[in-house]
């Protein structure tokens, strides 16, 4: 019997053949759990990149011709094959980012959604006809496919960044060439098999894992042929990318990092505030986006809600995702364990103090325990950058006017987490944050049916929800006197 690993194709896929990279180069996917290499997969360089853009700009203008119901069901399918080989893409996915089983079989049904939900879209795109003010002229207005894109996705979630992406690009009809992070390519290729055994023309995706990314990506950007860019990953990428689309003016969607904030205030359900702080801090070992980053809690409640959550995150199982009862995996690689431990050892040297975790562990595996920080100076490095771990820095506060400035203190504004039983409060605070999503007295926001995404610098459009497929689809007007 195979492996889940054995069984991923371990090539390019371009214009439906899977084909080692033109170099003959590969790279290593390495296990964060144990520092051991799993396999080898192709790495593209700019030639392989060239022929990926080739095959999806000759598959357009066929497959903008599909039917939608055609797209709708390729789409259907694929979320069918997802969810019947769950356990497969889970474990696939926990080898290669760390993520313990139970999440990575969430993320599975949470990525898996995105195909459903787009499935349904496809079928519903809509255009009008009107007779203009004037009386004489009328206007025909259709949706067109934006055309060829260029889709790049982080590797903090592997499947879920692809399928956002690929679920409603497929339905509005645009190709793709597809650019996963260099640390988990497998779950893209596992995923990319998995629509061509669903019956996805060839060409219409291509995806080609890279440890070369700016050689790969930049002429495909300044070419002119790449009609948009949908990008995951960091604030600072995106400005790079940004700048790279300007030339040829492409259109472009960027999830980019956040900056959470957490606000208890005094009045809150402390079972709820905590509950969701776990959530808000915990999912994905705090390698989110959505991450909460920085606890603002009101000074009455706050020895108690620190203390409950010291406790609930000091008793968490630390290990290999792999393993039964572990809820804590790795963080993805030695860097990123390095970044938290500093940023941990900056907040201490400030003046916080260490309620829970705090110490980098002796052995092999790019672990970090869950941790918890008081009376944290709002000048630590911490409050200004992701900390992208699990490390939950608690600051007090006194009235509402002054957490909201705190909060809205950060170039990012993805997303806050608000708790309180005062309705008239919550709304007043939700509408004052700079945020595209509040979590009102909850800690998961993400939801395939929801408009997800950020302003200020924590990126440019919406991915799912009715509008995540406007970001692939473009207006066309025609004029027509009468
Ligand atoms: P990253 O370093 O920005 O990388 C993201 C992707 O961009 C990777 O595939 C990366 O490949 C690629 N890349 C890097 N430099 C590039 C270049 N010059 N040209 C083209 N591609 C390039 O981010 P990450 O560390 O993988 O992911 C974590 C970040 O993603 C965090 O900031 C997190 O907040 C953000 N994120 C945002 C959302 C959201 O929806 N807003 C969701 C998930 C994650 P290489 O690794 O080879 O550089």
């Amino acid at each position: 019997m195979s492996t889940p690993i054995e069984r991923v194709p371990k090539r390019l896929f371009i214009a439906g053949q899977w084909a080692d990279a033109a170099s003959g180069a590969t790279m290593p996917v390495e296990d964060p759990a144990t520092g051991q290499i799993l396999c080898h997969v192709a790495d593209a360089g700019p030639e392989d990149g060239r022929r990926a853009e080739e095959a999806a700009v000759a598959a357009q203008e066929e497959w903008a011709r599909t039917a939608p119901r055609a797209r709708s069901e390729i789409l259907r399918r694929a979320y069918d094959i997802i969810i019947s080989r769950t356990d497969e893409l889970a474990l696939l996915m926990t080898s290669e980012m760390g993520k313990p089983l139970a999440e990575a079989r969430g993320e599975v049904a949470y990525a898996a959604e995105f195909f459903r939900w787009f499935s349904e879209e496809a079928v519903r795109i809509e255009g009008a006809y009107g007779t203009l003010p004037d009386g004489r002229n009328r206007m025909l207005l259709m949706r067109r496919p934006v055309g060829p894109c260029l889709l790049i996705t982080p590797w903090n979630f592997p499947l879920a960044m692809g399928t956002r992406k690929i679920g409603p690009a497929i339905a509005a009809g645009c190709t793709m060439v597809l650019k996963p992070a260099p640390q988990t390519p497998l779950s893209t290729l596992a995923l990319a098999a998995i629509l061509q055994e669903a019956g996805l023309p060839d060409g219409v995706l291509n995806v080609v894992p890279t440890s070369g990314p700016g050689a790969l990506v930049e002429p495909m950007l300044r070419g002119g042929r790449i009609r948009k860019l949908s990008f995951t990953g960091s604030t600072q990428v995106g400005r790079t990318l940004l700048t790279q689309c300007a030339d040829t003016v492409v259109r472009t969607s960027l999830e980019l990092g956040g900056n959470a904030p957490f606000i208890v205030f005094g009045d809150a359900d402390l079972d709820v505030a905590v509950d969701g702080a776990m959530v808000a801090k915990m999912r994905n070992m705090g390698e989110a986006c959505t991450a909460a980053n920085r606890f603002f809690v009101h000074t009455s409640v706050a020895d108690e809600f620190a203390a409950r959550l010291a406790e609930r995150m000091g008793s968490l199982v630390v290990g290999p995702g792999t393993e039964p009862g572990v809820d804590v995996g790795p963080l993805i690689d030695q860097a990123g364990r390095a970044k938290v431990a500093d940023l941990v050892a900056d907040a201490v040297e400030r003046g916080a103090k260490v309620l829970a975790g705090g110490e980098t562990p002796d052995g092999p595996g790019c672990f970090y325990p869950p941790t918890v920080l008081t009376g944290v100076d709002p000048g630590s490095r911490l409050m200004g950058t992701e900390i992208f771990g699990p490390v939950a820095a608690v600051l007090t506060f006194d009235d509402e006017d002054e957490v909201v400035r705190a909060a809205n203190d950060t170039e990012w504004g993805l997303v806050a987490y608000v708790f309180t039983r005062d309705l008239s409060r919550a709304l007043r605070v939700g509408e004052r944050l700079e945020v595209g999503m509040v979590g009102l007295n909850t800690g998961l926001v993400s939801n395939p049916a929801a408009p997800f995404g950020g302003v200020k610098q924590s990126g440019l459009g919406r991915e799912g929800g009715r509008v995540g497929i406007e970001e692939f689809l473009e207006y066309k007007y025609l004029a027509i006197p009468a």
